[in-house]
């Protein structure tokens, strides 16, 4: 067996560490003035809006590494913030990353979060430009801070959703939610039998789908080429149901989505399937999608539909009308934060 290298973190101390993880990264963007290398980093957004987002993750609860590979929590950390960002119609250029970490990681270990890290950094075009280090008890636990800039007139927020508007969503919906079931079915599985040998070859494109997933700077940009500028948007972190119960709570609307127009990949819908999953249960109470749901003016049905990837999911109703799914036979269910309510 190959021998991995373990370095006690407590050999190379605090600013080593810290010089190492992060002497890969270079400034990308003409905004990140100042780095990571003094008491703190010094932006210059040049009259844009900031727009900051911030995210705690605590091992054990968002994330169990028994199965997820630390390179691509680094990257799926990065991920989340970033998708925040564009949810508010804008461009992230920067992150900081701090970390907590008991003695149960190697300096290797951190090399390969970075690793991620940098990876989605490049990826998206953004700076890390600073963070804090520090030791911890009960394992690891990440915060990032994404920092992104937009026109005062291009922000969107969640609540400016009107009636008649019509809900779009880019991407698929539910394949994250069932590559975390099928990881954790395998993890008990494999507790059970450590000798089990299982095969996740033809389950690719879910799994992809939790360990890493992409965010969606594409849409932003043809909100930009088509002139169009949503009403109302969000990122999907928590499944479709919680979002659209955010846009309608805060625009003060309701909605309905039609479930014949929710887009589910064919092997979310088979794995849903087998799990005894409704496939569009996943869809509305899975989450970690980052797609983007968002509504426009009906007038600009034509603009978005040359949007690639980009599907009209329903339509914002009065509150009266309260925020409901259409089946796929007509019937009409409230859609509640868990997911659906069969009358
Ligand atoms: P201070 O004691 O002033 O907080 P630190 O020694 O913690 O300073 O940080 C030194 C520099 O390294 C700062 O620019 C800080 O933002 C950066 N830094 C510290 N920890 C991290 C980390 N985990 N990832 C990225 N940058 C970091
Ligand atoms: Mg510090």
């Amino acid at each position: 067996m190959e021998e991995i290298k373990r370095t006690e973190i407590s050999v190379l101390g605090e600013f080593s560490l810290i010089d190492r993880l992060t002497k890969n990264f270079k400034l990308k963007n003409r905004s990140s003035i100042k780095g990571v290398g003094d008491d703190a980093a010094v932006l210059d957004h040049e009259g844009y809006r900031t727009i900051v987002s911030t995210d705690l993750l605590v091992e054990g609860i968002h994330f169990d590494l028994s199965y997820f590979p630390l390179r691509h929590l680094g990257f799926k950390s990065v991920i989340a913030n970033l998708s925040d960002i564009y949810a508010m119609n804008a461009t992230p250029k920067q992150i900081t990353v701090s970390i907590a970490l008991s003695n149960r990681f190697p300096v290797e270990a951190m090399d390969e979060l970075y690793f991620g890290i940098q990876t989605a950094c490049e990826a998206y075009n953004v700076d890390l430009v600073g963070g804090d280090t520090t030791s911890s008890r009960s394992g690891l636990i990440i915060s990032i801070t994404a920092l992104g800039i937009a026109p005062e007139k291009d922000i969107v927020y969640r609540s400016g959703a009107g009636i008649g508007d019509l809900i779009c969503v880019s991407g698929d919906l539910g394949a994250s939610y069932l590559g975390l079931q099928i990881l954790e079915r395998e993890r008990r599985l494999q507790e059970e039998n450590p000798e089990i040998q299982i095969d996740l070859e033809d389950q690719k494109y879910i799994i992809g789908r939790f360990l890493k997933p992409e965010t969606r700077p594409d849409i932003i940009e043809a909100f930009k080429d088509q002139g169009i500028k949503p009403t109302s948007m969000i990122d999907i972190s928590d499944g479709l149901a919680s979002e659209i119960m955010h846009i309608c709570k805060n625009s003060g609307t309701g909605a309905v989505i039609y479930e014949k127009e929710v887009p589910i990949a064919i092997e979310t819908q088979q794995m849903a399937i087998k799990f005894n999953i409704d496939p569009i249960t996943a869809a509305l109470s899975g989450g970690e999608d980052y797609e983007l749901l968002f509504t426009i003016q009906p007038e600009d049905l034509d603009k978005v539909k040359l949007i690639y990837d980009v599907k009209i999911i329903g339509v914002i109703k009065d509150p009266e009308y309260g925020i409901n799914l259409m089946s796929s036979g007509g019937k009409i269910h409230e859609i509640t934060a868990q997911g659906w309510r069969h009358f």
